[in-house]
């Protein structure tokens, strides 16, 4: 039976030009800052950006750590929406390495509006409240959808954080994807924010690794940071050469995923109109909302699993489908038929 496993865009397995790419990387130690396929990929990333610097991480959670450490001070706040991965899925790593409190906004979809960040901002508030540092702002938003940020309310956002004194940090994990639905230039993203992570593991389709960017001296003490937290690795361009082929093959491929997830949300969308709005897909993520359904989120990712579909049930009603490198037309239509069966019966 086929197998069509929607349930990450983490999943996806490195292709043969990616493995061979890794096998001929030129190596060396890492943390003596010698691997000349680490440094060039952290440049380059930078540059990208617009940034001055960039450093390497094993994970997207590390390098929004590190981030948000460069920002906020302990016993200090940041504030995000809801939903954001640093609030919900980094376990609770801004309290436990960096001291940092959060207090959160909600938001529809995970959609930005600048004043919804501005208006619960409360910076210098003096002996008896927490002060706010930061504000970080998840594009693509992932558990909102894949829902990409509106540039103008990310502008807003800078202009209103400037008045306050705060600093932005951006959880850019998807930011390929709000570039590819967009047309925005990366750098005129990057420019909005102190700091920046982004992921080369998520749609890129790389095995491992993130970046952290920002200013020389900042990213000069993330690599400190990143070191005491266990995070150096020696000749790790091995990893790099994957990003640095991501980054050339695969960029432009993410409008295909983004095809394929507006796809499964009109199949979705057909059979069961509660659950999706198909013009609430801007990328590679479909949310499917079953609270008028007569199952739960499990229950539909179980239906489906029998069938050779893989989801995620994210909340009792809540199913997350995520489109990839490793999804084909063929695995589109396969999935989007036994989505249509599972959602009617
Ligand atoms: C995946 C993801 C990250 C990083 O996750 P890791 O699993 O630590 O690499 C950060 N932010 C968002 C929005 C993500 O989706």
């Amino acid at each position: 039976m086929m197998r069509v496993d929607l349930r990450s865009d983490t999943l996806t397995a490195p292709s043969s030009g990616m493995r061979e790419a890794m096998v001929h990387a030129l190596v060396g130690d890492d943390v003596y800052a010698e691997d000349p396929t680490v440094n060039s990929l952290e440049e380059r990333v930078a540059q990208l950006f617009g940034k001055e610097a960039g450093v390497f991480t094993a994970s997207g959670s590390l390098a929004n750590q590190l981030g948000i450490r460069m920002l906020v001070g302990p016993g200090e706040e940041l504030i995000a929406e809801t939903n954001s991965h640093i609030v919900r899925a980094e376990l609770g790593a801004a309290a436990v390495f960096s001291g940092i409190t959060t207090r959160t906004w909600p938001a529809n979809r995970g959609l930005l509006k600048a004043s919804d960040a501005l208006e619960i901002a409360r910076p210098n508030s003096g002996p008896y409240l927490v002060s706010t540092t930061a504000i970080a702002v998840e594009n693509t938003h992932n558990f909102g959808g894949g829902t990409v940020q509106p540039l103008d309310e990310i502008a807003k956002l800078r202009v209103g954080a400037d008045e306050m004194g705060l600093a932005l940090h951006l959880d850019g994990a998807r930011i390929w994807n709000a570039h590819v639905a967009t047309g925005v230039a990366l750098s005129d993203y990057g420019k909005f924010f102190n700091t920046v992570s982004v992921c080369l593991s998520k749609g890129l389709g790389a095995p491992v690794g993130s970046v952290m960017l920002s200013t020389k001296e900042n990213v000069a003490k993330a690599r400190v940071w990143r070191k005491r937290y266990g995070g150096g690795m020696r000749q790790v361009g091995i990893l790099a050469a994957a990003g640095h082929y991501a980054l050339d093959n695969n960029i432009a491929l993410l409008s295909d995923d983004h095809r394929r997830a507006k796809y499964l949300a009109k199949a979705c969308n057909s059979v069961a109109a509660s659950t999706i709005d198909p013009s609430h897909v801007d990328t590679n993520i479909v949310s499917l909302d079953l609270s008028s359904l007569p199952f739960s989120a499990s229950d539909l990712a179980l239906k489906l699993k029998a069938e050779g579909v893989l989801i995620s049930a994210l909340g009792p009603n809540f199913a997350r489908l995520v489109t990839h490198l490793d999804i084909n037309d063929e695995g589109m239509e396969f999935a989007a038929a036994a989505l249509k069966r599972a959602l009617v019966s």
